[in-house]
């Protein structure tokens, strides 16, 4: 049985029909309707999925579930989105929206999540029964999978990671709290990391701080290709980020236990270099260390399209219980 999956991004909407193997066998792409125009994304996300069910291969079987995957917070019945920061959508009852014009069963995720998923099912996270994963784009997205299932919580909105406070009274962050890991461990945090270690100058900051007068400002392009040059500098800002990112490691490993670390988004493209500081700061900080069973740091594997791939599959898992 196929399924389809859509994810909803800021700049563009991905979907694909997915097979049993998380294989992509039809996939397409639109622009995101700009302007905060709720209609059209739903138009646009329809016309996809329906277009989807036409091209989908005959030989892999009925197309039984679409799951669409948006950011922002969804409720546990997987219907409603409460809140999505860059579309206006509260409380959006956008299951029923799409179920009126669409004869498939549909469920709604979490973009994160719907990653997370396909990690677990079809990626890094295969052989494990309990996995965490942290996406480190410009903020930072969680995904909990605890016993095998998705973690959800009771209202649906579990597993926001990148919310999860590490320093009390630190950095104001855009959900309107302090000292969020998304302001120590994301791409922005790093951006600003490498600003800092280019203030302080002398030999270690000099080729960050001779970019940005050049170019007026450091963006990721420079700070990555700077690490992937060995640049002392820039591999002090990463160090720093996988250093905080390790410490909220060691404090998940508390309440979750997981067997498995994955760390997904552009920033994990950074591999080993992330990895180490962050392994290291992990096991300085964790709770009985020496007592407790180490973890596996990985990268996602699942570079491209995991959101479609997921939320297909949660759209299939679901259906399948029906
Ligand atoms: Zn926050």
């Amino acid at each position: 049985m196929q399924a389809i999956g859509i994810d909803i991004g800021g700049t563009k909407i991905a979907g694909g029909v997915v097979t049993e193997l998380g294989e992509i066998v039809a996939e397409r792409r639109v622009p995101t309707p700009t302007g905060n125009d709720s209609q059209a994304i739903v138009d646009a996300v329809v016309a996809m999925i329906d277009e989807l069910q036409q091209v989908a291969p005959t030989s892999g079987g009925d197309v039984i579930a679409a799951g669409v995957a948006a950011p922002g917070f969804i409720d546990a019945a997987q219907s409603t989105v409460y809140y999505t920061p860059n579309i206006p959508w509260r409380n959006e009852p956008l299951r029923a929206r799409l179920t009126e014009k669409l004869d498939l069963d549909i469920t709604i995720d979490n973009d994160a999540n719907a990653a997370g998923w396909a990690e677990f099912r079809f990626g890094a996270g295969r052989l494990v029964s309990d996995m965490t994963m942290l996406t480190i784009g410009t903020g930072v997205g969680g995904a909990i999978v605890t016993e095998d299932r998705l973690f959800r919580g009771g209202f649906g909105t579990g597993g926001e990671l990148g919310h999860m406070r590490i320093v009390p009274g630190g950095l104001e962050c855009g959900c309107g709290a302090r000292g969020c890991i998304e302001q120590y461990g994301s791409g922005r945090a790093l951006l600003r990391m490498a600003g800092e270690v280019a203030d302080r100058g002398g030999a270690t900051g000099k080729a960050l701080g001779d970019i940005r007068v050049k170019n007026g400002e450091l963006t990721g392009h420079d700070v990555a290709g700077l690490m992937a040059a060995g640049d002392p500098g820039a591999l002090e800002a990463l160090a720093e980020l996988g250093t905080w990112l390790g410490q909220a490691c060691a404090s998940l490993s508390v309440i979750l236990d997981p067997q498995l670390f994955v760390f997904g988004g552009g920033v994990a493209q950074a591999g080993e270099l992330l990895l180490k500081p962050v392994r290291d700061a992990y096991l300085e900080h964790l709770p009985a260390r020496g007592f407790h069973p180490e973890p596996d740091f990985v990268i996602a594997e699942l570079v491209n399209d995991a959101g479609v791939v997921g939320a297909a599959d949660l759209a299939r898992t679901h259906a399948a219980k029906l």
